[in-house]
């Protein structure tokens, strides 16, 4: 039995060390979570296929969508190694040389070639999350000097931000193509990239993804100041974003990542692409039982923003007790979202602009939707899906009416798992419309989710080309195994989702 309510906010966890073994994935399915991500920025590969494998059997076992995120590192810089660790005070001066690794205990090792290409004098390098910040003062020779202007203990192989510079290094390193290999071979559902600054470093990413062979959806994770200039072309390239408040705010101040989730959350609605929320949300619970208000206050309050996920990371990978903090997530997102349904229905700007992702038939049809939806007081809406392009564009609308994304894509049933308010159901394979209804009639039967008098409203396409979703039906779900078209229709798909 899951124990959870039905959420309508969809919660990432990230796996780690705390969350190793199959009866804590088990349990943290059952108390909520929607997608597990892969933070390959750490950890050992071995280790990550057995983890994704036994996601993949305990999702087979419980029959519940739930989605597989590989996070890439992306062009992410780092310190090399040196004798260490090293307190730095503030006033001392430093010397940064590209290397990879130094004895030189004036000498910070970096790994990357351009480092002095794109830093330039008065820039400012931050170690250690923001904790240590270094000016630089200028260049000579094979030397960068810098002089410590906040002072902290730093040690090898740490992060290196660089709030000032446009780092030209390639989207992809050669550990992140690896990374899709390997993503590829374990088939997971979303890719996520970290540190895009434009819509090129997604086009390289699709690129790879293809070459890869894998046909993942993307996530674009928005925490560069680069980032939040190109907002809308990087969402006119992404399937959803994350707002990645822990590097957001080493890179443009604490104070400022609030407005920025608003904003970003806003854009990316309006957009209709998928939104999460990320980091530091449930911060203590990574050594205590309970949140502090303030937490649940930024859980709750991400949620009104209307952000479409949210995201726990070191509370379930390395936290006392992640099947705790999974459920304090559910319990406050179920709370927070009942604020949020609108009664009047808003157009995405993507469906709005009838641009490369919608065809103006598709726009009609979602809308149409939703209203009669709403007017009816239908009990869900049936969105028949091939890709979850349908279910996503539903739940852009934020109705508050439960949407079931139907689909006998297994791929598909999984994508979906990070869609607000979408509940994917798999479907047999079905030849004609009365049959698709008739699976459909026997799935929902396994469920709880409708009353054979609820009334429904079903969304289907009646041709294969993209934005082909044409059709909106309203009937007692009693009927769903009866309808009968007047014509058969040829075939029955909604339309493409990118890539
Ligand atoms: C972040 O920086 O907020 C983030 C989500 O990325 P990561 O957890 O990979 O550091």
């Amino acid at each position: 039995m899951l124990e959870r309510q039905q959420a309508r906010t969809k919660i990432i966890a990230t796996l780690g060390p705390a969350c190793s073994s199959r009866t804590k994935i088990r349990e943290m399915v059952r108390a909520g979570v929607d997608a597990f991500r892969v933070n390959l920025s750490h950890g050992e590969r071995e280790e990550r296929t057995r983890l994704v494998k036994i996601v993949h059997e305990v999702r087979e076992e419980l029959h519940r969508p739930v989605a597989v995120i590989a996070d890439l590192r992306g062009p992410r810089l780092r310190l090399g190694r040196f004798e260490g660790p090293l307190e730095l005070k503030r006033g001392e001066q430093f010397n940064f040389r590209v290397a990879k690794s130094t004895k030189d205990p004036q000498v910070l090792p970096v790994d990357y070639s351009k480092f002095f290409h794109d830093v330039r004098k008065g820039h400012r390098v931050l170690l250690r999350d923001g904790r240590a910040e270094l000016e630089v003062l200028g260049i000579e020779g094979k030397n960068m000097q810098c002089v410590v202007r906040r002072g902290a203990e730093i040690s090898s192989n740490q992060g290196i931000n660089l709030p000032d510079s446009e780092v030209s290094t390639p989207a992809l390193s050669k550990k992140d193509r690896d990374d899709l290999q390997w993503a590829s071979e374990m088939g997971v559902d979303w890719v996520a990239l970290s540190f895009v600054r434009s819509a090129k470093d997604l086009q390289t990413l699709r690129r790879a993804l293809k070459k890869a062979d894998l046909p993942a959806p993307v996530i674009a994770k928005i925490e560069l100041p680069e980032a939040i200039r190109n907002l809308e072309e990087i969402l006119g390239e992404s399937n959803a974003v994350m707002v990645a408040r822990g590097d957001l705010a080493v890179e443009l101040g604490h104070e400022t990542v609030p407005l920025m989730q608003k904003r970003i959350i806003r854009k990316a609605r309006e957009y209709g692409v998928p939104v999460a929320t990320a980091t530091e949300m449930l911060e203590s619970m990574i050594f205590s039982e309970v949140p502090t208000r303030a937490e649940v206050s930024d859980v709750a309050n991400a949620v009104i923003d209307g952000s479409g996920m949210v995201m726990l990371s070191g509370e379930t990978a390395i936290g006392i007790d992640p099947v705790q903090a999974v459920r304090t997530m559910n319990r406050i997102v179920s709370k927070a979202e009942t604020e949020l349904y609108t009664k009047k229905v808003e157009l995405p700007a993507e469906l709005r602009k009838s641009g490369p992702f919608a065809s103006r038939t598709e726009t009609a049809t979602v809308t149409a939707a939703i209203t009669a939806a709403r007017q009816a007081e239908a009990k869900a809406v049936l969105a028949f899906t091939e890709t979850g392009r349908t279910a996503r564009l539903l739940s852009s609308f934020r109705s508050g009416i439960p949407v079931v994304g139907l689909t006998s894509a297994v791929r598909s049933f999984h994508r979906m798992a990070l869609y607000w308010g979408v509940r994917p159901a798999l479907l047999r394979r079905f030849r004609s419309s009365a049959q698709m209804y008739r699976n459909t009639a026997a799935v929902l039967d396994a469920t709880s989710w409708l009353r054979s008098t609820d009334l429904v409203v079903a969304l289907t396409g009646t041709f294969s080309e993209s934005g082909a979703t044409n059709t909106v039906r309203l009937f007692a779900a009693s009927q769903l195994a009866k309808p009968k078209p007047k014509k058969p229709t040829k075939k029955l798909r909604s339309s493409d989702e990118r890539p």
